[in-house]
Order: structure tokens, then sequence, then C-alpha cells
């Protein structure tokens, strides 16, 4: 297997070293304070999340549960846009939402936000359908490789326009269950 850890915790996958970025207790802790903002601006109202598959189900897991929300249904929907580390520049809708969010308050979950041209996508058709509410959440954000101005709402972490994997970030697949995120080097 191309997989493996050194004394210097480098990982090599598929022939890329990558080096410790975002430890456990960081991710931890940003997630707590994202998740305390998302109760305060929750409560009372009727939230729906959406997960982003594949690389949002780790967050989507940890985020909902520091929420405290009593009621937080979550749904899944899953695109796809990148092959090894690289955007294709074209998004694919693997599938969508099933639910009604008419009147419901949509927080979508996702991993990253690269271009933006995946969350941008996905706003967009998420608001045709009435909810009362969107609002966008991610792990992390790349602003240098906005492709489209778009903001989210909330962000754990902002960073260098570099791959990264770990925490649910994958390359090609792999590395999914590293529990620290690591960057390129
Ligand atoms: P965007 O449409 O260019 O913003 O791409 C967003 C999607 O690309 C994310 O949901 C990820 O699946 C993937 N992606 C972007 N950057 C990275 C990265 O550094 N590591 C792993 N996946 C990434
Ligand atoms: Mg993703």
């Amino acid at each position: 297997m191309e997989h493996s850890v050194d004394m210097e915790e480098k990982v090599k996958i598929d022939g890329l070293s990558f080096v410790p970025f975002l430890k456990e207790e960081d991710i931890k802790r940003e997630v707590k304070r994202v998740a305390q903002e998302l109760r305060r601006d929750l409560e009372g109202k009727s939230p729906l999340f959406v997960c982003v598959l594949n690389g949002a189900f780790i967050f989507a897991a940890d985020l909902i549960r520091e929420t405290g929300l009593n009621e937080a249904p979550i749904a899944f929907v899953r695109y796809k846009s990148y092959e090894g580390t690289g955007t294709t520049g074209n998004v694919k809708q693997i599938y969508g939402l099933n639910e009604d969010i008419e009147g419901k308050d949509v927080v979508i979950i996702e991993d990253i936000v690269d271009t933006g041209i995946t969350a941008n996508l996905m706003v967009k058709d998420l608001k045709k359908r009435n909810p009362a509410s969107v609002r966008f959440v991610t792990l992390l954000h790349k602003p240098e490789s906005s492709r489209t101005g778009f903001n989210p709402d909330y962000i754990a972490f902002s960073i260098p326009s570099k791959f990264i994997i770990g925490y649910g970030l994958d390359l090609d697949g792999k590395a999914r269950n590293l529990k620290d995120i690591y960057i390129h080097s």
C-alpha cells in the first residue's frame, strides 16, 4: 500500500508528500466555535442541515453534535469536481436533495470552498425551492482560489491555495480518515 507515516509525521500518498498543517485539537476548537455561532443563529428556527458528500461527512458529524440543538435533521447531497489534486472546473451533481425544504432554514455543510463553483451552484439550486433561508458553513476556505467571489457565512479556517488532505478530505478517495489535516509540501 502506498500510504506511510514516518517519524516526522510526514504522509506520502500516491507519490505525493504531505506535512501536518492543522492538528486535531485546533480543528476541535474551531468546530466548536462555529457550532456555537450556528446555535446562536438557529435557535427557534427550523434548521435542516445539508451535508455535502463525500468530503464533509466527518466535519458534519462533529459540527451538528457540537451545536447542542435539540433538533438537527440532516440530509445529504453529493457533488464531484476534483480529479487528483486539481479542480476539473466542471461540477457534477451525483445526487441531490429529496427533502422538501420550503420554509426551512437550510444550512449547507461543506469541507472546503476552493473556486466556489460548487458552493455557488448549490446555493442557487436550493434557493429556487423556497427555503426560509440558506446558510453556508465550510471547514476550510481558500480565498485566493476564488473564481466566483462566493463568501461562506461560517468558516472554521481560511487557508492558502494548496492541496490538503485529512479530516474528510481526500486524494482520489484516500486519506479521509486522518485525524489531523495535512498540506502538500
Ligand atoms: P470548488 O467547486 O472549486 O470550490 O471545489 C470544492 C470541492 O473541491 C470541495 O468540496 C472538495 O471536494 C474539492 N477540493 C477542493 N480543494 C481541495 C483540497 O485541497 N483537498 C481535497 N479536496 C479539495
Ligand atoms: Mg466536497
